[in-house]
């Protein structure tokens, strides 16, 4: 069972690598956007942190609602809206359990993952973060790993697509050839999950 530590640990996980790769998610964000993602995701996660540690929620679903708040109020940019709905539509999905199963947790990250998609009017393919966000959600049923390695081949596999949402959008036919920074970033998050279970490498 995954417990409101655990979602904590999830959020720490998340913001230590997003500081880790801050440079390289901007450098993504370079060719195909305005280089600001790295730079916008540090600044989100580390507001995460630092409101979870304060007012310390109790269950899943009060750590990932507050979490999405605070991404959706200091990140900006199409990511934070879209981001910080995941979360929280993830978190209201969750309820008021104290504890929730891998199951129900797959069941609700789902529930995120259809929110963004209405948000932002992206499917797959579009060479967006759902590129990496629903083949992770498909392969979480299996383990958090296999949802790791599911994200990062989703978002390699955004290399030769066109974007058809977003900044790199405008760019037509000069976006094939870039990695998008946003399924790269989604990618992080998949695998904070594996790190927040006691896997993976911190
Ligand atoms: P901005 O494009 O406003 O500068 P960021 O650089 O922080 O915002 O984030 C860019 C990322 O956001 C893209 O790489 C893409 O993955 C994601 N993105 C942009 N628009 C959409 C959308 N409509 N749906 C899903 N993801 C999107
Ligand atoms: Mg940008």
């Amino acid at each position: 069972m995954l417990d409101a530590d655990f979602f904590r640990r999830w959020m720490t996980a998340t913001a230590a690598s997003v500081d880790r790769e801050a440079e390289r998610l901007t450098a993504l964000d370079s060719p195909i956007g305005d280089a600001d993602h790295g730079s916008n995701l540090q600044r989100g996660f580390t507001a995460v942190v630092a409101a979870v540690g304060q007012e310390a929620p109790d269950t899943p679903g009060a750590v990932l609602i507050l979490a999405g708040r605070q991404l959706i109020s200091t990140v900006g940019g199409a990511s934070g809206p879209l981001y910080g709905t995941l979360l929280r539509r993830t978190g209201k999905a969750l309820g008021d359990a104290a504890e929730v199963s891998e199951e129900r947790f797959a069941e609700a990250l789902r529930t995120g993952v259809d929110a963004v998609m209405q948000l932002g009017g992206a499917a797959p393919g579009d060479k967006t973060m759902i590129d990496a966000l629903v083949p992770a959600v498909d392969a979480l049923g299996e383990s958090f790993g296999a949802a790791r390695v599911a994200a990062e081949q989703g978002a390699e596999a955004t290399t030769p697509l066109q974007a058809r949402k977003g900044r790199a959008s405008y760019l037509g036919e000069r976006s094939i050839g870039h990695q998008d920074p946003g399924a790269t970033s989604s990618a992080l998050l998949i695998a904070g999950l594996e790190q927040a279970a006691g896997g993976g490498d911190e």
